[in-house]
This record gives structure tokens, C-alpha cells and sequence, in this order.
């Protein structure tokens, strides 16, 4: 069974006018796809690693074969990071946190707005395509980035949220305005999906 992109669980507009319909579009179909594409183009070369989940071929770059691990690396870092992606957004999303993930972040970063502020300016000051990551380290919640399309979860670390500052994400939007983007984009964030994966941080799975 080849890997698919799963289909975006809203409409295509309804994150205006904090994410365009063009770029929700171009992002889902386009791009998310073609990393799919190439995630299977690369297991097609070695079928015995087509029943493993991406998770589980992200999480052991190591073991894969030489020849198709930077693809891998590349393109199922692309698929589940755009997975998690449309899932921790929402039409009408955002607002303040709930659940676990609001005392979580009161007691490690203060505040809402602390936290907020410190993701934003570690995210905008990553160097070129990469991401901003929300993840749970030693019992804490941690702000780290990675570049390109690598996952927290090649380092042993399930994350909770992530924010994708490819200019692809924003570009046609807000052109090179990406603390705009970032600032914007809290106002789509799904808490409910968010708190789901915290709890699965948690659970250290
Ligand atoms: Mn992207």
C-alpha cells in the first residue's frame, strides 16, 4: 500500500484570511504531494520497508538503505510534518489554549503570550526553509527548529505542534513578511488536536 496524502479536512478557504485558499492549495496538492510521490518513488526501490509506517521510517534513518535514506529523510519528513500540519489547524481556531497544554505552557514558558512570543522569534530566525517545533523534552516543553524537512521525530521527540516557515507556507501572502505569517497563523491553531498530541508526548510512545 502506497503512501497518500490525506485529504485536507477543511475547505481550502477556511483558514482566510489568515492562510490563503491559493496557498492551502498549491501546499496540500502540490507540494505535500510531491513529497509523497517521492516517499514512494524511494520505497518502490526497497518494497520490503512498504508495510512500515513513516513514522517508523523516520525515526530509523540509520537502518534504511543507503541509496533511498536522504529521500526518505527529505520526503517522509515532508508527509507526516504536512499530516500533522493540516490537522493542528482549524476554520475559526486559535484563541488562548485549554486542557493539559495550557497549564503546560503557563508553568514551563509563564504565559500564553510569552510562549508565543519566544516561538515566534526562534521560528522567524531559522535560516532558509525548516520548521518551528513545540516539543516535550525531559518532562518540559521545549521550542526547537529543524531545516528542511526534518522531524523532531528523528531525534526521539513526538511533536506537538509545528509551524512550516518554507516560503511556499506564506509566500504568496505575506511575501518575505514571515513574522507576519507567524503572528497570524496562532489564529488557526486547533487546541483540541494539540492537546491529543501532548498527551501522546506524554505518554513517551
Ligand atoms: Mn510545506
Amino acid at each position: 500500500m502506497a503512501f497518500e496524502v490525506p485529504p485536507l479536512p477543511y475547505d481550502y478557504a477556511a483558514l482566510e484570511p489568515h492562510i490563503d485558499e491559493a496557498t492551502m492549495k498549491l501546499h496540500h496538492d502540490k507540494h505535500h504531494q510531491a513529497y509523497v510521490t517521492n516517499l514512494n518513488a524511494a520505497i518502490d526501490k526497497h518494497p520490503e520497508l512498504g508495510s512500515k509506517s513513516v513514522e517508523d521510517l523516520i525515526q530509523h534513518l540509520s537502518t534504511l538503505p543507503e541509496d533511498i535514506r536522504g529521500a526518505v529523510r527529505n520526503n517522509g519528513g515532508g508527509h507526516v510534518n504536512h499530516s500533522m500540519f493540516w490537522q493542528i489547524m482549524k476554520p475559526k481556531g486559535g484563541g488562548d489554549p485549554s486542557g493539559d497544554i495550557a497549564a503546560q505552557i503557563k508553568a514551563d514558558f509563564g504565559d500564553f503570550e510569552s510562549f508565543k512570543k519566544l516561538f515566534n522569534e526562534t521560528t522567524a530566525k531559522q535560516f532558509g526553509s525548516g520548521w518551528g517545533w513545540l516539543v516535550f523534552k525531559a518532562g518540559k516543553l521545549a521550542i526547537v527548529t529543524t531545516a528542511n524537512q526534518d522531524s523532531p521525530i528523528s531525534d526521539g521527540l513526538y511533536p506537538i505542534l509545528g509551524n512550516d516557515v518554507w516560503e511556499h507556507a506564506y509566500y504568496l501572502k505575506y511575501n518575505n513578511r514571515r513574522p507576519d505569517y507567524l503572528a497570524a497563523w496562532w489564529n488557526t491553531v486547533n487546541w483540541d488536536e494539540i492537546n491529543k498530541r501532548f498527551a501522546h508526548a506524554k505518554s513517551g510512545k
